[in-house]
């Protein structure tokens, strides 16, 4: 095996379980290891510090598979890493009444690069680095047998795989071909899924709590629910009781499966679904005065890196700007932001700046994150990355 030496004073992070290795921190390689390939990490007194997948295209270079003196990274730590994970979300299905959830939440669950989701009986993963790669017929072995879902659907297609030099892939994995369409359901509220063609696994279960949260809010009141997707918080809304709901997304496909998500749960009468940039919908109902009693903004990752924080906090603070002003004296917004390099504190100090702005008094009921199936490790807070706020607008 190849053993990677690190520079003096670089062991830090990996003595604390941080499971990222920068190309910077490397001193010599004495081997020449295959991209995916695990290798043995030392300080630079050759004290062992762990096992890594060795990525050469990366500048995070090594992604720790586990720390110190531990054992070899083969079928039996596999098998393990899948069952912790499923012993961290024992009792979730019926806690969330539901029959989807995350099961594998990359390094938050000691599997960098491994995120499976599971719809019903059909298992969905993304293999993003090279050492998921190399491992991934091992991984998807050990999570049928755990499991024992009908089909595994590999859903590699996200640009990480580009920036570890891997092409994307997608199609059947193991098991069955699995079906066009998934029911799932939160609760008593139900959605159909799209294994295939959906982003990410098909569906945003980091948002299942929220949709929960603010369902709670919702009888009799009217709700826009900003980029929509496949209807998400408006469906929950609608669920339970919203006078009238509006969706608006720049998808069409996606409004196509939010009016088929709709026509699956009570009270489908009142809605209507709006093809649209959110940007410039929310100022044309700016322009006509137009006011709800919910506003949802949810929109997708504006800051792919810490370089793109500032642009992205522009486009933050312009929806949310106009998000409050919509909302009727008294209402809710709910806002959230899925970037990773926005942190709370950054997220909160923008909504202040929009409340400000938009001239509103603005109170927070509560602080949203990421649901508890996409679990976090506190050696690895990168993987806090859903953050939002409920709040009423005065
Ligand atoms: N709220 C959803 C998830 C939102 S994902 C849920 O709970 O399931 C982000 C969505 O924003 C995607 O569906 C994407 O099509 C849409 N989108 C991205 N940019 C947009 C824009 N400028 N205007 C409208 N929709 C946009």
């Amino acid at each position: 095996m190849t053993t990677i030496k690190l520079k003096p004073k670089r062991d830090n992070p990996t003595r604390h379980r941080h499971p990222w290795i920068f190309s910077g921190a490397i001193a010599e390689v004495k081997g020449s290891p295959q991209r995916g390939e695990t290798v043995a990490v030392t300080n630079d007194h050759g004290e062992l510090l762990g096992f890594g997948a060795w990525s050469p295209e990366s500048q995070i270079r090594i992604r720790m598979w586990d720390f110190g003196d531990c054992a070899p990274i083969d079928e039996t730590f596999f098998n393990r890493r899948v069952q912790d994970a499923l012993a961290i979300r024992s009792g979730m299905t019926s806690r969330f009444e539901t029959n989807a959830l995350r099961l594998i939440n990359a390094e938050a669950d000691g599997l960098p690069g491994v995120t499976v989701d599971i719809y019903d009986t059909t298992l969905v993963g993304q293999f993003t680095t090279a050492g998921a790669e190399t491992n991934k017929h091992t991984i998807v072995k050990a999570l049928m047998s755990a499991t024992g879902a009908t089909s595994f659907y590999e859903r590699s297609d996200g640009d990480g795989r580009l920036r570890e030099g891997l092409e994307q892939m997608t199609g059947r994995l193991a098991g069955d071909e699995p079906p066009n369409k998934i029911h799932i359901h939160e609760r008593e509220v139900n959605f159909e899924v799209d294994v295939r063609l959906g982003h990410k696994t098909g569906f945003y279960l980091d948002q299942r709590e929220n949709r929960r949260i603010i369902a709670t809010y919702a009888q009799g009141q009217t709700v826009l629910n900003t980029f929509a997707f496949t209807g998400g918080f408006g469906i929950a809304a609608q669920a339970a009781g919203a006078a009238h709901v509006t969706h608006i997304d720049i998808s069409g496909t996606a409004l196509e499966q939010a009016k088929i998500n709709a026509s699956l749960n009570v009270n489908h009468e009142a809605v209507t679904f709006q093809k649209a940039n959110v940007f410039e919908a929310l100022r044309t109902y700016r322009d006509k005065a137009a006011t709800f009693d919910i506003v949802v903004l949810d929109p997708p990752k504006f800051a792919e890196t810490r370089s793109q924080t500032m642009k992205a906090l522009r486009g933050y603070k312009d929806i949310n700007l106009l998000g409050i002003k919509l909302v009727q004296q008294g209402g809710l917004l709910a806002t959230f932001s899925c970037s990773g390099a926005i942190d709370p504190q950054l997220f909160r100090t923008m909504v202040t700046e929009a409340a400000h702005d938009a001239g509103r008094d603005v109170r927070i009921l509560s602080e949203l994150r990421q649901a508890p199936d996409h679990v976090e490790a506190l050696s690895f807070p990168e993987g806090f990355y859903l953050k939002g706020l409920l709040c009423r607008v005065l």
